[in-house]
Formats: C-alpha cells, sequence, structure tokens
C-alpha cells in the first residue's frame, strides 16, 4: 500500500519494466513522474496510461547520467508536484560484447547511464526524503550483476556495482525513514532482450526452473512492495524476480 499523495520518479519510464512500474505505483494511487532519453511518442503513451489511473503524470526527457539534465529533471519535479517520496532507478542500456573485443566506449555507456545515473538520482532526492523522514529508493539491478553474463562485462560490472551502492547508501540513511533496495529480474521480454537470437533465448529459458521468461508487470509488483508503507523495515535487500533462475 502507498498512502495517498505520495510523489514517485520512474527513470526509463518510457518503455518496458520503467513504464510497468509507473502504471503499476499509479494504480496505487501515487502520481508519477516518468523521465526518458529520446522516445517521445513511448513516453507519452506510459504517461497516458499512468492517467487513466486516475493520477497526475509528467515526462521529463534528458539523460540520467548527465548532472545538467537531472538537475532540470528535479526541478521540474519540484514545480510539478513539489515532493518526491519514492525514486525507482530503472534506467538502463546494454552494449554487449565479448570484453577482448570490448570497446571503451560500449564499457563507459553501461557503466555511466547504469550507475553513474543512479548515483545522481539518488543524490538528488535525498536531502528532501531525509527533511520528510521518509522515503523510498528502489534500484533495478539484475540477475546478471549476480552470476555474471559471457559478453556482458560492463552490464554486469554495473548491476553488481548498483548491489553495493544499495547497501552503502541503505546503511547511510537508515535511520531516517528511508529504504533502499535492489530489484535483480532475470530475463524480462521488452525492447532490451527482444533483439536475442532465438537460439540465446533457448539457452536462457533452460536456466530457468519455470521454464519461461518474466513480464515487466511481475517486476513491478515487486516494487510496489518495496515502494510501499509496509516495506518499512526491508532495507539493503536484493530481491530477485526470475523465476527460480538465481536461489540465494
Ligand atoms: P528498455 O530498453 O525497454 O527501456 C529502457 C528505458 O530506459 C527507456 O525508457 C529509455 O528511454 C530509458 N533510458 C535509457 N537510457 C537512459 C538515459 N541515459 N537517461 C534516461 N533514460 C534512459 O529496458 P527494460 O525495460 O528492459 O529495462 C529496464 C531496466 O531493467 C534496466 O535497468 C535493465 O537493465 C533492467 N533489466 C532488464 C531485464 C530484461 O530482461 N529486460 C533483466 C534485468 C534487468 P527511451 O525510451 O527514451 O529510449
Amino acid at each position: 500500500m502507498i498512502e495517498a499523495g505520495r510523489v514517485a520518479v520512474v527513470t526509463g519510464g518510457g518503455r518496458g519494466i520503467g513504464r510497468a512500474i509507473a502504471v503499476r505505483l499509479a494504480l496505487e494511487g501515487a502520481d508519477i513522474a516518468i523521465s526518458y532519453r529520446s522516445n517521445d511518442e513511448a513516453a507519452e503513451e506510459s504517461a497516458k496510461l499512468v492517467r487513466e489511473a486516475g493520477v497526475r503524470c509528467e515526462a521529463f526527457k534528458g539523460d540520467v547520467a548527465s548532472q545538467e539534465d537531472v538537475d532540470a529533471l528535479f526541478k521540474g519535479v519540484d514545480e510539478a508536484f513539489g515532493r518526491v517520496d519514492i525514486l525507482v532507478n530503472n534506467a538502463g542500456v546494454t552494449r554487449d560484447n565479448l570484453i577482448m573485443r570490448m570497446k571503451e566506449e560500449e564499457f563507459d555507456e553501461v557503466l555511466r547511464t547504469n550507475l553513474k545515473g543512479t548515483y545522481l538520482c539518488t543524490r538528488a532526492v535525498l536531502r528532501k526524503m531525509v527533511r520528510a523522514r521518509w522515503g523510498r529508493i528502489v534500484n533495478v539491478s539484475s540477475v546478471v550483476g549476480l552470476v555474471g553474463n559471457a559478453g556482458q562485462a560492463n552490464y554486469a560490472a554495473s548491476k553488481a556495482g548498483l548491489l553495493g551502492f544499495t547497501k552503502s547508501v541503505a546503511r547511510e540513511v537508515a535511520q531516517r525513514g528511508i529504504t533502499v533496495n535492489a530489484v535483480a529480474p532475470g530475463y524480462v521480454e521488452t525492447e532490451l532482450t527482444g533483439s536475442l537470437p532465438d537460439k540465446v533465448k533457448d539457452q536462457i529459458l533452460g536456466q530457468v526452473p519455470m521454464g519461461r521468461f518474466g513480464t515487466p508487470e511481475e517486476i513491478s509488483e515487486v516494487v510496489a512492495f518495496l515502494a510501499g508503507e509496509g516495506a518499512g523495515y526491508v532495507t539493503g535487500q536484493t530481491i530477485t524476480v526470475d523465476g527460480g533462475m538465481v536461489m540465494q
């Protein structure tokens, strides 16, 4: 349950898992700000779906890894809603390659979006949350950050880095009524994974006890729990949502 009047910011809310999270939090009654990088049409569709849930929604275009864009995002959120209670750091990219062929740009782009973006957005909201003595931060990692994946050393490093980040920030703000947790999805069918060759998809399915990919809605369900009032004593945790792929 999310208390009425809460405001949630979902980065990368224009498509895929972020859209499902935005809609799910809206169904709980939270007003929603979506951030996205470039796809205006997709972000407008997300905003429309969120508003259909009966809450306010604004979409903000910008790069989560740019300080200037993050300043503009949270200034916009402040002007539109006047508060931020929930932050979901979901924006993420892949640039897959075997490590011996991986270009420096491929490494840097993934690290800056997935990890630096989370740092900038988290830093931007924390002061307000500390003042309000309430906050929920949920970082979207990946099972790849737990077990690694050939061809994704950059992505795995960013997603494993997010887990260390989550635990450290959770410790820093634990006495302020703010929780910081991570979800680690398994393979979910979105545009991020849509381009995988069928052979690779079959190999992945062979590792999933449930024998199917997850849906964005199944990830959003766990995010909604962590973002809610009821999860107030859960912090620094990573919850895998992966059909049983990684059992800890
Ligand atoms: P999509 O590629 O479908 O959507 C990514 C979203 O992030 C888009 O809205 C995109 O904006 C936005 N985005 C990308 N880069 C930036 C940036 N620099 N600044 C702001 N917004 C940005 O991805 P998914 O929904 O599949 O993935 C969402 C998250 O879940 C990612 O962190 C991903 O790593 C993680 N994840 C996904 C899994 C999967 O199987 N799909 C598995 C495990 C984790 P725009 O639409 O404008 O391009």
